[in-house]
């Protein structure tokens, strides 16, 4: 008999009318013979306002204590799966991560899990119970609740799946897939029936967020497929789907080779979540970019994109870097508080940008990829104003304004427009 993990997402389960249609998608493969491990999120909108609570409490708070709050959404959510499935006849009972025990390092509110003991999952697999697991939180070594960091119970639902060595663990979430680009954006947008661990981390953190990206990464580690579904067609439809083609009804994440069909280019993705920061005229001299990016990094600023220009006169030169939104004002701050040590002549920044990012494993063997992206994004009087570039990414930022024409025209020159 397989095992098998599902996880619903927020979505999937804000309602009990939708937990009722997750508890018949749980039938569906109990029916077809598996062991079924269950992780739900909170229902949507619950953890958002668990967080809100600790907030308005204290806006600096003891992190343990906003675990034992944030937690308990997905508290809820599981023990009303467990009873909408013994309503319809499946045995089925709720775990809490520490009755498992999910065991994760002490870091409250971000925990990595260390270690899950699937023994009692398997001993009631046995008797043909499901077991429906509230994802997003575990056990600190000092026996209180952590929580993973805000979408976290995809994490939650990877690591059971390496725990109980599934065959699957599928994702069901509100969309139907892993699309090649925003369908929002792109009405030609694609679902990608394969995508790959390396480029479905790209997409994840680069704000295609369908799951969270250190799942992406522990499923990598442990070689878990991950099929990424959606949860509002009638679960008994999927039946004849499931069985004629898993690429039918959605994503599989999985290893590079085995994906028998592999573009050069599988994807493209945006993210606003970007601010540009332009220092004029530091000093061109050995020590000024750690004399710049120093004080970022104390002040746990991540810098994503840097460009820095050679010199014309071998004295000065400009130099750009992107910070998350969000951060945009500290840094601008840190840098200016540096300025004496630093050394420049004015300090520029703009929120009005974009990053758009062309990913494939393909352009590990296949030359011409970025050019090709230049020529098009030059075709259409764009102008590229900072590059960056990884075995598998090639990323640019651009004005804010251009990011729909630039993802549709990246979108259509690769090939990647439905037909
Ligand atoms: N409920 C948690 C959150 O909203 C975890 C999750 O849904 O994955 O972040
Ligand atoms: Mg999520």
């Amino acid at each position: 008999m397989a095992r098998i993990v599902m996880k619903f997402g927020g979505t999937s389960v804000a309602n009990v009318e939708r937990i009722k249609n997750v508890a018949r998608h749980v039938a569906r493969e109990v029916n077809a013979g598996h062991h079924v491990a269950v992780v739900v999120s909170a229902m949507a909108g619950k953890t958002n306002e668990l967080v809100a609570y600790t907030r308005e409490t204290a806006p600096l708070h003891d992190a343990r204590e906003y675990d034992a709050v944030v937690a308990s959404g997905e508290q809820v959510t599981s023990g009303l799966l467990a009873i909408a499935l013994q309503e319809i006849g499946i045995s089925a009972r709720s775990w809490q991560g520490w009755q498992i025990p999910i065991r994760t390092n002490d870091a409250h509110a971000s925990a990595r899990i260390e270690g899950i003991d699937p023994a009692k999952l398997l001993e009631r697999f046995k008797d043909g119970q499901v077991a429906v697991i509230a994802g997003f939180q575990g056990v600190a070594p000092s026996g209180r609740i952590t929580t993973l960091g805000r979408g976290g119970s995809d994490t939650s639902a990877v690591a059971i799946a390496a725990a109980i060595q599934a065959e699957r663990c599928d994702i069901y979430t509100d969309v139907d897939g892993v699309y090649t680009t925003d369908p929002r954006i792109v009405a030609a947008a694609r679902r990608l029936r394969r995508i790959s661990y390396e480029e479905m981390l790209e997409m994840a953190s680069l704000g295609a967020k369908v799951l969270q990206t250190r799942s992406v990464e522990l499923a990598m580690n442990h070689h878990v497929n991950v099929m990424v579904r959606s949860s509002f067609e009638a679960p008994e439809d999927l039946a004849p789907a499931l069985a004629a083609n898993e690429g039918v009804v959605g994503t599989l994440v999985c290893d590079e080779d085995e994906i028998v069909e592999q573009q050069i280019v599988s994807g493209i993705a945006y993210s606003r979540d970007e601010a540009k920061v332009t220092l004029l005229k530091v000093e061109d001299k050995p020590g000024v970019a750690a004399r710049v990016f120093g004080p970022l990094a104390e002040a746990n600023i991540n810098v994503d994109m840097i460009v820095q220009n050679i010199s014309e006169d071998g004295r000065h030169t400009d130099m750009t870097f992107t910070v998350p939104v969000a951060d945009y004002e500290r840094a601008a701050k840190v840098i200016e508080s540096a300025k004496a040590e630093i050394n420049y002549k004015d300090l520029r920044g703009s929120t009005d940008v974009v990053k758009v990012s062309v990913i494939g494993v393909g352009m590990r063997s296949h030359a011409g990829v970025a050019a090709r992206m230049f020529t098009a994004l030059a075709d259409k009087g764009i102008n590229i104003q900072a590059i960056t570039t990884s075995e598998i990414k090639v990323s640019i930022l651009i004005d804010a304004a251009y990011t729909e024409l630039a993802v549709r025209t990246l979108h259509s020159v690769y090939g990647l427009d439905k037909t």
